[in-house]
């Protein structure tokens, strides 16, 4: 089975010390770069497209295409921000990144940099994960003494300055605009787009923002070449990505395959969903493909393709594949309701139907959870769902309907089992999840 994983930006984590330059250049770092600043700025850029590299961080925006939006006649500054602020629940693939290979982000921000004309990038962290913001620090330090950063890199006559951002600790910073406006020093509240961050990004400049991995996954496509990243995966979604497995999995991390793997080949891979402490085995009950945003799947999900076109068509998004593998002692109703106070907690108040609906949603799925409330208090979650979906300002707000009405259209009967017994039905001793 070890043959489905494809290691590329997880190849060296084992190594010794593998977060520093002698470590990182023993497997050959920064040649990838030498190669790049001997090609035209546009050539990168053609090499991406052709490879077929789309958004990592969820949407799937194809990487290349974002590049070329980057207008070259604006006299603006041009700047490359990569999105680090990694906050959905269940994701856990771009901090272990960094934590074991940040010279792999390194290089990918240098090389993308100078294909889009940037002559400052900036790495933008989430604030909680001190430890991840000292080992880029760290790293950055190390490319700049080696010459990789700075002025007149690798002798090409190219100038890049890198700049670590850690942010405050919201998750709505993820959002790219509220990202530009905290990068600017003002509290992240979303920007009305269009104009994308492309025409018009961080102070008023084009701005290509990207997520960790796929800025990342750069150097190995400058290495190897378009063809080879754009022979593995699927048709329309090339390439390999980092799968985070958590929840009841046997042997939870990261697994790096092609996209288009599916739970059922992961789960093998992983251990299966984890056994009962007496050893009895359980089973899969739902899982989310994406992250809390993204609609609940269940077992019979286990051999839909993870991969963008797939997932979409069997109601879900691929998302950030963060695999959330939940068991059957676990109660949809209380995750879907801690999901939700999650969003409604992290609602940055912009707009209506986010600020006061998800209010809302956690009243009316507290009371189902504890048991209380009416049958017709599903329909009104669907209902008060419908006015969030499509009518908020960003997509929090779709998100956070997402597990709601999924978790109602795969088991609508648990939650009508909550009010027939006045309370949950599920023993909380026999769950391991909520501890
Ligand atoms: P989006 O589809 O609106 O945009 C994706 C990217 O493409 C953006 O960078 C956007 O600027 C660019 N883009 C789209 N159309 C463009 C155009 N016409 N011209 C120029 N650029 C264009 O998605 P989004 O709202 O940025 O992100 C939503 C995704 O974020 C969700 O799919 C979710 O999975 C993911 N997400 C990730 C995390 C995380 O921690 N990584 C957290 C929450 C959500
Ligand atoms: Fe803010 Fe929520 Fe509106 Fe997004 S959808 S702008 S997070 S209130």
């Amino acid at each position: 089975m070890t043959d489905t994983l494809t290691p590329v930006l997880t190849a060296n984590w084992a190594d010794d010390r593998s977060w520093t330059l002698p470590s990182y250049a023993a497997r050959g770092g920064y040649a990838a770069l030498d190669k790049a600043l001997g090609m035209a700025p546009d050539e990168v850029i053609t090499a991406v497209k052709d490879a077929g590299l789309r958004g990592r961080g969820g949407a799937g925006f194809p990487t290349g295409m974002k590049w070329s939006f980057i207008p070259q006649d604006n006299p603006n500054p041009k700047y490359l921000v990569v999105n680090a602020d990694e906050s959905e629940p269940g994701t856990c693939k771009d901090i272990p990144l960094m934590m074991a290979s940040p010279h792999t982000l390194v290089e990918g921000v240098i090389i993308s940099s100078y294909a889009i004309r940037a002559k400052v990038a900036f790495i933008y962290v989430r604030g909680e994960v001190l430890h991840v913001i000292r080992r880029l620090q760290a790293a950055v330090a190390e490319a700049y003494a080696a010459g990789h950063l700075g002025q007149n890199i690798h002798g090409s006559g190219y100038d890049l300055d890198l700049v670590v951002h850690a942010g405050a600790g919201a998750y709505i910073c993820g959002e790219e605009t509220a990202l530009l406006d905290s990068l600017e020093g003002r509290r992240g509240q979303p920007r009305l787009r269009p104009p994308f961050p492309a025409v018009e990004g961080l102070y008023a400049s084009p701005t290509v923002i990207n997520n960790a991995e796929s800025i990342a996954s750069v150097p190995s496509i400058i290495a190897n070449g378009p063809g080879w990243f754009a022979g593995m995966g699927t048709e329309k979604s090339n390439g390999f990505g980092i799968f985070s497995l958590s929840g009841h999995v046997t042997r939870p991390g990261q697994y790096e395959a092609p996209l288009g793997i599916t739970l059922r080949q992961l789960l093998d891979l992983a251990g299966g969903v984890r056994e009962a402490p007496n050893g009895q085995a359980r089973e899969l009950k739902f899982w989310t493909p994406g992250g809390s945003s993204t609609p609940l799947f269940t077992a019979e999900h286990l051999d839909v393709p993870l991969d963008f076109e797939s997932v979409g068509a069997a109601g879900s998004m691929l998302g950030t594949r963060a695999l959330q593998i939940f068991d059957e002692t676990v109660c949809v109703v209380r995750a879907v309701l801690r999901w939700t106070e999650f969003y409604k907690h992290e609602s940055c108040g912009k707009c209506t139907p986010c600020r006061e609906g998800t209010w809302w949603l956690v009243q009316v799925l507290a009371r189902l959870e504890a048991g209380q409330g009416s049958a017709e208090d599903l329909d009104l979650l669907l209902d008060q769902c419908d006015n969030i979906l499509g009518r908020s300002f960003c997509a929090l707000g779709d998100g956070a309907t997402s597990p709601i009405t999924s978790s109602i259209k795969y088991f609508r009967d648990e939650y009508l089992a909550h009010l027939e017994q006045g309370g949950c039905p599920f023993d909380p001793a026999k769950s391991t999840l909520f501890e």
